[in-house]
């Protein structure tokens, strides 16, 4: 299984820190686009950003702040401290209506507008969390993947339980005031609950660790949503299911197999048309910018990334800087036909570091236009032991020519109107879902499987 870079992290109780200095927060961080990818969807950007302001104008604190939606399959919603908030493709797939979507929304404005991004962040926590892999060459890693791919600088960091509840109260009263019905966030809770419990992904439970107990906090939001209402004197507040479902036809579901996918050990990527071997038993991480394969224990790395150059030769003097190579070999070689160049090489001392420098071998692989760079790391006593599957990886590196992998595509989430009344579930089996998934999409519907569905009413599938 591959998995897209913290997908341990779930939920709106994070932020993240780039590593730049704060650029200014009407604008989406570089580097987050370059971690998360950009979503085309101009409908869905439109909207998440005229709520956003809407917001912005009645919240406590009113700024220059931006709102954007990223191409990311994890569900999960942040908030960076100079006044970005980031909604992911997958949470857009999991509200079922605007109040929900407006209660998060407004929950991430209030870690902004109460500032609880600024409180927390230390360097110290940013080198040593940074990669979440093998402390010993994590932090050159990140040194060399910087300038390589803008991709690295993101960090996510849990808020404190009193921070958690202000933002559940702020996202109650900024959605109330723009007119939605802020009750809709606590059920939104509950479908959360219910991916986590689902997925089992090992991940860190970081939602249900650093959020205040989920069924307090159901019943704390239900109640604030009421008290906002009366105070605000609101009669009539909107939670419009069926705007929101048709917003999202059509919204990729999962992961986006033309970006890449990994299957029985290979790594496949049909648009760039090329197939990689993963070292067998090592984890692997896919996000726009780079393919990433750590040994199970984070004892070596192998990064696959575009090298900038226009020659191997170049490609290869710019990667031995970045990576602070001391005096490296360089050697020619083909692979499967493609023109490719060997470097090895120490890294040197960097001062004021703790870690040893890395022992590396790098691949750079020229195919067509584009040169491709595949480099291993591993500490110099154990770089012997990793240097043949670093190889092998390499010398894997083929065409991908199989028309089913390069043809597969997303599935898509498809609103469907119940004909007459009828169970979800047996709704799902009259579109050909198998059974096996009417849990998974009764998540995604943030209903059960036995609910009912009247005639006319919407409801989701995922499909081609
Ligand atoms: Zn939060």
């Amino acid at each position: 299984m591959t998995t897209n870079f913290l997908r341990c992290f779930r939920v709106a109780a994070l932020i993240a820190l780039p590593i730049s200095a704060f650029a200014q927060g009407a604008k989406p961080d570089p580097q987050i686009l370059a971690q998360f990818g950009s979503f085309e969807n101009a409908g869905l950007q439109k909207f998440i950003d005229s709520k956003g302001q809407q917001m912005n104008r009645v919240s406590d604190k009113p700024g220059d702040y931006g709102f954007t939606i990223v191409d990311s399959p994890v569900i999960n919603a942040f908030a960076t401290p100079d006044g970005h908030v980031y909604f992911t493709r997958g949470i857009m797939a999991y509200f079922n209506n605007e109040a929900q979507f407006a209660g998060v929304l407004g929950h991430e404005l209030g870690h902004i507008t109460a500032r609880h991004g600024q409180k927390q962040q230390t360097r110290s926590t940013i080198a040593s969390v940074l990669l979440g892999v093998g402390s010993m060459v994590s932090s050159r890693v990140a040194s060399l993947a910087q300038p390589l791919s803008q991709g690295l600088g993101v960090l996510f960091l849990k808020y404190s339980r009193d921070n958690e509840n202000e933002a559940d109260g702020l996202g109650v009263k900024y959605s109330t005031k723009i007119g939605y019905d802020a009750a809709q966030m606590a059920d939104f809770f509950t479908t959360l609950q219910r991916t986590e419990a689902q997925s089992g992904a090992g991940g860190i439970p970081t939602f249900l660790s650093s959020h205040p107990n989920s069924a307090d906090r159901y019943q704390r939001v239900k109640g604030l949503a009421a008290q906002q209402k009366s105070t605000l004197g609101k009669t009539k507040l909107n939670v419009n299911r069926d705007g929101y479902l048709r917003a999202i036809e059509g919204l990729p579901y999962g992961d986006d197999p033309r970006q890449g996918f990994v299957e029985g050990g290979v790594f496949y990527h049909p648009g760039l048309k090329f197939q990689l071997p993963i070292p067998a038993g090592w984890k692997s991480q896919n996000t726009p910018d780079q393919f990433r394969m750590s040994e199970p224990n984070g004892k070596a790395l192998l990064v696959f990334t575009a090298a900038p150059g226009a020659t191997l030769e170049a490609a290869a003097q710019g990667l031995a800087q970045q990576l602070g190579l001391q005096s490296p070999t360089a050697q020619k070689t083909t692979i499967n036909g493609f023109p490719a160049l060997t470097i090895e090489g120490d890294q040197a001392a960097q001062q004021g570091q703790q870690q040893a420098p890395a022992h590396t071998l790098t691949y750079l692989i020229q195919d067509g236009q584009s040169i491709f760079a595949l480099i291993g790391l591993a500490a110099p006593a154990t770089f012997g032991s990793y240097a043949p599957q670093f190889s092998a990886s390499a010398q894997g590196y083929s065409r991908l020519t199989d028309a089913a992998r390069l043809g597969r595509l997303p599935e898509r989430v498809r609103i469907k109107t119940a004909a007459k009344p009828t169970t979800l579930a047996a709704a799902f089996s009259a579109n050909g879902v198998p059974a096996k998934r009417h849990e998974e999409l009764a998540i995604l519907n943030g209903m059960k499987t036995t609910d009912r569905l009247s005639a006319g009413q919407l409801y989701k599938v995922v499909g081609k």
